[in-house]
């Protein structure tokens, strides 16, 4: 028997259509050049850091509301609550970690820096010129640190990596939902650039740049990869990183820049279809003791 097939529920056209492409190919441009000329501006300002990633934070998380890529995905009242209230947290941790690295490794690293006779820091450049040279240097240490937390199993578990991993549902906030413990190497590779190069202001602009494009990294949003993926690490190379299945995983360690992987042979491109450390999300509990305790149906964890 012939049956008329049914109308598509939802016919997708018009200003929804423009919108999202809209989103799709300009969001990411928008907010990288944003951020810059909003830093450069009132980079004396000393909450220019907190100011624009509450904004990017904002912005993204409005557009992930109207515009999720995955409906699935989308955090209920309560998980989003919890996870601002753990980012805030942890953010805050941020800046004493900071502190206490500037205070320890400011004198050792700069006696260091004269005896080796690398007073190299070409202070002479345009700020925002440094500002990309400390990002890129910087995310060349965090590939390899990263590297090793998915590549050892004492690194993973030392540095609860794990945790940060196990979210089923991925959104921008979750660039912060990181285990407390980590918070001391996420600081590391800007904090190593900055006082061994005795950089100065520019580095505050590159962690503000990282920080935001962590945040486009974990977001729930359709965007577009090509051209900006050169360089920059987009959604889908980042939330393939988070991929349940272990070779997937294994690929995509640049964070906020994608280059060190198509460098080292890490590059990999396409959608996942679940994210997590395996087939169900620990607690946040059991989250936090993943530094002792790894979840029973783990796959993603480093075997040796
Ligand atoms: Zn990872």
């Amino acid at each position: 028997m012939h049956q008329a097939q049914e109308p598509p529920a939802h016919p997708e056209r018009g200003p929804h259509v423009a919108t999202k492409r809209i989103i799709e190919f300009g969001l990411q441009p928008a907010i990288i050049v944003g951020v810059l000329v909003f830093w450069y501006f009132n980079r004396d300002l000393p909450a220019v850091y907190p100011l624009t990633i509450l904004a990017v934070q904002l912005l993204l998380g409005a557009l992930e509301y109207r515009y999720p890529a995955r409906r699935d995905w989308m955090q209920a009242r309560g998980e989003k609550s919890m996870l601002v209230a753990v980012v805030l947290v942890l953010s805050t941790a941020t800046v004493f970690v900071a502190a206490w690295y500037d205070a320890g490794l400011a004198p050792l690293l700069s006696q260091l820096r004269t005896a080796l006779n690398m007073d190299i820091w070409p202070h002479h450049w345009p700020i925002l010129a440094q500002l990309f040279l400390v990002f890129f240097a910087s995310e060349f240490i965090w590939y390899w640190v990263h590297r090793a937390e998915h590549r050892w199993r004492l690194v993973w578990r030392l540095s609860g990596h794990g945790a940060h991993h196990a979210f089923k549902r991925l959104g921008a906030i979750n660039f912060g939902a990181n285990h407390p413990l980590e918070m001391f190497l996420l600081v590391l590779p800007s904090a190593l650039v900055e006082l061994f190069f005795g950089v100065g202001i520019a580095a505050a602009g590159a962690a503000v740049l990282a920080v935001s494009q962590a945040s486009i990294a974990h977001s729930n949003l359709r965007l577009n990869s090509k051209g900006i993926g050169w360089l920059f690490t987009t959604n889908t190379y980042h939330i393939r990183h988070h991929s349940a299945v272990l070779e997937e995983s294994n690929t995509n360690y640049g964070c906020s820049a994608i280059v060190w992987d198509r460098m080292f042979g890490t590059f990999a491109d396409g959608a996942v279809a679940e994210a997590g450390i395996g087939p169900t999300e620990p607690s946040l509990w059991e989250k936090f003791l993943m530094p002792l305790k790894e979840p029973q149906d783990s796959a993603i964890a480093p075997d040796r």
